[in-house]
């Protein structure tokens, strides 16, 4: 089953998961070691809190595979301890992470994984935590499953996207869910996201929850800006999540380039007088999914900040990020974990 891509012109191309999933289940006590098997269906209640209550959290990581060499996770470490701060943000049993990485190896290891719907050079990996048990109450579930699909995606050139500035919805409160990657996250974006659609951008520009004014992510993708000599990116709080991609790119950034880093609040005014006054120079996002895109355009109410098309930094930082995933650059900071493909 593929999502409408039609409704999803920013999305890469989706056409199936993988023919096997790994999946593990945690009882009263202990998980279980992982298994494989047939992706597809799962015997589930409806009423089970993964899907009444929304008990249920996700991971979305890459790999690479030349087809001759071992596969490259890319900082699956990372994953891990950020679907352990999303689990016991509701209250789940984390699953193990020696369990967590061979379920991900598992899959990494099948050649079919990355043959089937199509082949790939590029694997997405889809982690998943839900409660199983069934209730008419929202509690904690006790029995958890943990599922790891993959999905081959086909590489594509990224077009540079529109971005619909939202002054009435907002995507997460302080004290709320926004730090965690949980299911709760993005149904509610559905709607918003339509009517950017509508209005005729690709994707949402997440504001501040009180004012509208705070710059917050762009979908779900982080957000970065060139201001004068620096790389501006919104600081990490609640409601933002914490994006491996950003956290990549500020290393490379900063490391490999000696660009100044900045982590800070910035309003959507700033950047309209940044543009004003030519200072900002390059704004683009970060996400696995999405790697490294370029905005071309803010639409505000009746107001269009349009951005300039030459991304130099942009450019750099994304040949830098994919050069180390394919292997054709010095893995300088541990980030890959190698996966012989049988
Ligand atoms: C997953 C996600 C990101 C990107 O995080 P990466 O680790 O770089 O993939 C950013 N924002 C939201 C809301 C996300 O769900």
């Amino acid at each position: 089953m593929s999502l409408p891509i039609a409704e999803q012109p920013h999305l890469p191309l989706f056409e199936g998961w993988s023919p096997q999933m790994g999946i593990a289940d945690c009882g009263d006590s202990d998980w279980t070691p992982p298994r494989r098997t047939t992706c597809g269906k799962l015997p589930i209640h409806p009423g089970a809190m993964g899907i009444q209550f929304g008990q249920s959290v996700f991971e979305g990581c890459r790999a690479f595979w030349n087809g001759t060499d071992p596969a490259r996770l890319f900082r699956i470490d990372e994953h891990y301890s950020r679907l352990v701060t999303s689990c016991e943000r509701l209250r789940m049993p984390v699953p193990p992470e020696q369990l967590f990485v061979e379920a991900v190896a598992n899959q990494l290891q099948d050649a079919t994984s990355w043959s089937s719907p199509f082949p790939s050079e590029t694997l997405y990996i889809r982690p998943v935590v839900f409660g199983q048990d069934d209730h008419v109450m929202p509690i904690p579930s006790a029995r958890t499953t943990f599922v790891v699909l993959t999905a081959p995606l086909r590489l594509f050139p990224g077009e540079p996207l529109v971005l619909f500035a939202e002054r009435e919805f907002s995507r997460a409160a302080k004290g709320g869910l926004g730090h965690a990657k949980t299911s709760a996250n993005y149904a509610h974006q559905y709607l918003p996201t339509w009517r950017a659609k509508e209005a005729g951008c690709d994707a949402v520009l997440w504001l501040d929850a009180e004012i509208h004014e705070w710059i917050e992510e762009a979908s779900t993708m982080n957000i970065f800006m060139v201001i004068g000599e620096e790389l501006v990116t919104p600081s990490l709080q609640d409601t933002i999540l914490p994006g491996i991609t950003r956290r990549s790119v500020i290393t490379l950034a900063r490391e490999r380039h000696g660009l100044k880093v900045v982590e800070r609040p910035i309003t959507l005014t700033e950047v309209a007088e940044a543009i004003e006054d030519g200072t900002l120079t390059e704004v683009f996002t970060a996400s696995t999914a999405l790697q490294i895109r370029s905005i071309a355009r803010i639409v505000d109410r009746e107001r269009n900040i349009d951005f300039p098309q030459e991304t130099p930094w942009m450019d750099r930082l994304r040949r830098d990020l994919d050069a180390i995933q394919r292997g054709e650059a010095d893995d300088e900071w541990g980030w890959i974990t190698e996966v012989p493909v049988l």
